[in-house]
């Protein structure tokens, strides 16, 4: 565990909680995803970046162990960090580290484009993280540099992966956004580098942020198929939206595979999550558009109870249901994926 770290809340004793934090169609909300970052060294055509994020707007590291306290007393369990690309933040291991120690949250978890990753990755895991999810799109150099721009090395990338591999962590997930011609053709082999290194392969449906042609879960299950991937069906769930299915090693050890249908499989039923963007803008719906902006509030000095009752609020005008695939026909508008990190 890392040496020093922030608490920034009244320590609470174990407790049941009287109030626990749900939205308006009655979810538990247990499950925090927390931008670091709007800034990207990658440019993936999928996503919408920023080069820069606002110095006075980001929420300083004593802001961060705040807010956490409050979603950790009104019951937040897991936090995940994300991005922007949250490793840009130089504070990203003292943050993690406060997180983890945060009294209430029993596990966190980052998601990275990979590219500090080989540096980063014990540094992280000695911090306390739990779980690490690595985006891979390709095992191509030129590929990712089509679809991630310049400043995408993959060794860089796979290094990382096989540094998190070392690590210890209790989950290594590689993500991989399907696009239909771009990189469809490669997804068996991105199932076999994953289990080589002893993690879970994810296959995401495009969502309409940026460029790209969605592949749906069914014709990817498919395409694994044909690309020599065996699966069955399984019963593995995660904190997430993914489903997993199953396959077999040469040894007979069980594998997955993780397929989050965010267009094609509505999952919104058992969402448990909410957003926090770079700036503190807080979201109950990644398909929404409206944010409610507690960093203020933490300048301000704002007492818990107040922070505690714009969360409730926000979500208690919660949808059931995103309608992101309207966001291609004009009638949704969506905030950038860089402001709210998956
Ligand atoms: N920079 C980090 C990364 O790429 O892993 C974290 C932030 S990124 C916004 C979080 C996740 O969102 C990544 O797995 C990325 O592939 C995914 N993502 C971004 N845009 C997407 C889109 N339009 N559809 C589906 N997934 C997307
Ligand atoms: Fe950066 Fe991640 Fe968006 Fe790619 S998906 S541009 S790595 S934030």
């Amino acid at each position: 565990m890392h040496s020093t770290v922030v608490r920034a809340h009244e320590p609470f004793v174990s407790r049941p909680l009287p109030d626990p934090l749900k939205d308006a169609q009655g979810r538990l909300i247990a499950y925090l995803r927390l931008s670091l970052t709007d800034r990207c060294n990658f440019r993936c055509d999928y996503c919408s970046v920023s080069d820069y994020d606002d110095p006075g707007a980001v929420l300083t590291r004593l802001e961060i162990a705040r807010l956490v306290g409050i979603f950790a007393r009104l019951g937040v369990r897991r936090v995940r960090l994300t991005g922007g690309e949250p490793t840009l933040r130089k504070e990203v291991v003292a943050i993690a580290a406060d997180v983890r120690a945060t009294i209430g949250i029993e596990e966190v978890a980052i998601t990275t484009n990979g590219h500090r990753l080989a540096e980063l990755a014990r540094p992280l895991r000695d911090a306390g993280v739990d779980c690490v999810n690595v985006s891979l799109d390709t095992l191509r150099p030129e590929r990712l540099l089509a679809i991630s721009g310049r400043g995408a090395r993959l060794t860089d990338v796979l290094d990382g992966i096989d540094a998190a591999a070392a690590a210890g962590f209790e989950h290594v997930k590689l993500n991989t956004v399907v696009m239909g011609g771009v990189n469809d053709d490669e997804l068996g082999e991105l199932v076999r580098h994953a289990w080589a290194r002893k993690a879970s392969p994810r296959f995401i449906e495009l969502m309409p942020f940026g460029k790209g042609v969605p592949v749906p879960t069914a014709r990817v299950k498919r395409l694994l198929s044909e690309q020599g991937i065996a699966l069955e069906p399984c019963d593995r769930r995660g904190w997430g939206p993914a489903h997993y299915m199953r396959g077999w090693s040469a040894a007979g050890e069980a594998l997955h595979v993780g397929f989050i249908g965010a267009m094609t499989e509505n999952f919104c039923d058992r969402c448990n999550r909410a957003r926090v963007a770079a700036d503190g803008g807080f979201q109950a719906c990644l398909g929404g558009s409206a944010q409610v902006p507690l960093g203020a509030l933490l300048r301000e000095d704002a007492p818990d109870q107040a922070i505690e009752a714009r969360i409730r609020e926000v979500l208690a005008r919660k949808a059931p249901r995103h309608h992101m695939e309207e966001a291609t026909t004009g009638l949704v508008q969506l905030l950038p994926m860089m402001g709210i990190g998956g």
